[in-house]
C-alpha cells in the first residue's frame, strides 16, 4: 500500500516507544560534554552512561516528550535526541510491545 505524502508519519500520533522504554546513552552524547542531547532533560547513571530524564519511572516517559501517547506525539528535541532514539525502528519487535502495551494496534495500523 502506498502511503499518502501529504499524512503525517505513524509516530506523530503514537509516543508509545517514547514512553515504555529506558533510554541510555554515552555521556559524550550531552550538551555540556560536547555532544547535542540537552544536558538538563537528562540523568547521570555512571560517569560514562547518561539517561534520559523519566525514563526510568515505574511509568516511563521521556522529559522530551510533547503530546499524549497515543493521540499525538513529538520529540522535543527531534534534531538532538540521543542515538538510541536514532536507532529505533518504526515497525520493529520492540515498536510492537511498546504499541502493545499501550493497547495500540500493530504498527502500521
Ligand atoms: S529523546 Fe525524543 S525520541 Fe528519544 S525517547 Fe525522548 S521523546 Fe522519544
Ligand atoms: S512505538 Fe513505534 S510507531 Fe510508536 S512512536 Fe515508537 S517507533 Fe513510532
Amino acid at each position: 500500500m502506498e502511503s499518502d505524502p501529504n499524512s503525517l508519519h505513524p509516530c506523530l500520533s503514537c509516543g508509545a516507544c517514547c514512553a515504555g522504554f529506558r533510554v541510555d546513552f554515552a555521556v559524550q552524547e550531552r550538551s555540556d560534554q560536547g555532544g547535542c542531547v540537552p544536558e538538563g532533560l537528562t540523568v547521570e547513571v555512571t560517569s560514562t552512561i547518561s539517561r534520559m530524564r523519566g525514563t526510568d519511572h515505574a511509568l516511563p516517559r521521556c522529559a522530551a516528550l510533547t503530546g499524549v501517547v497515543g493521540k499525538h506525539a513529538a520529540c522535543g528535541i527531534y534534531e538532538w535526541r540521543p542515538s538510541p532514539c536514532r536507532e529505533f525502528a518504526a515497525g520493529s519487535e520492540a515498536c510492537e510491545r511498546a504499541r502493545l502495551r499501550r493497547g495500540l494496534a500493530p504498527y502500521p495500523w
